[in-house]
């Protein structure tokens, strides 16, 4: 299947509400992992809302990690509307930001194209995307980084008004 490359376009109140998440799992200490619902607009996707589902701190002599509750797994689509798909997920780490070889196994996201964010230092700050690991699924070889250049074509954040402005209905 060819690799569909598409443009997001993020409400900054997303971003806000993402890192809101993550940042109080972090007091914590837990990873926190979400999703980033949205529609395809022609070459767009308009992400909409963050979606959390329910998720279990695992805390080992290892490190931390987060995992979905398994009824999680299983009914994450029903947590969509008619239209709607899951794009992008999204998850906190205590320190740096990069794939774990866990990350790459996650089966949350496995279409073609799917988005993977890894936010640091459990999202201490404001989530800014060229401070993150961003991956995209190519299907037969994996999540691949994608680079700060492309981040910054790739993703555009919107402020929440001009999205849901009646005049960019018109
Ligand atoms: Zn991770």
């Amino acid at each position: 299947m060819k690799l569909l490359i598409f443009h997001y376009r993020i409400p900054q109140c997303v971003l806000d509400e993402t890192r809101a998440f993550l940042f109080e799992k972090g007091l914590n200490g837990c990873e926190g992992t979400g999703l980033w619902i949205g529609k395809v607009n022609g070459t767009h996707v308009d992400i909409t809302r963050f979606f959390a589902p329910e998720q279990i701190c695992i805390k080992t002599e290892y490190g931390v990690a987060v995992d979905l509750t398994q009824r999680a797994h299983f009914t994450l689509t029903d947590n969509l509307n008619p239209g709607e798909r899951f794009f992008v997920r999204i998850h906190s780490h205590p320190d740096e930001a990069y794939h774990s070889d866990r990350d790459n196994k996650n089966q949350i996201l496995t279409h073609q194209g799917a988005i993977s964010i890894v936010v640091p230092d459990f999202a201490a700050k404001p989530i800014d995307l060229s401070h993150c690991a961003v991956y995209r699924l190519e299907h037969g070889r994996g999540w691949i980084p994608i680079t700060t250049e492309e981040i910054r074509t790739t993703f555009e954040i919107v402020s929440w008004t001009i999205l849901a402005s009646p005049f960019s209905l018109v």
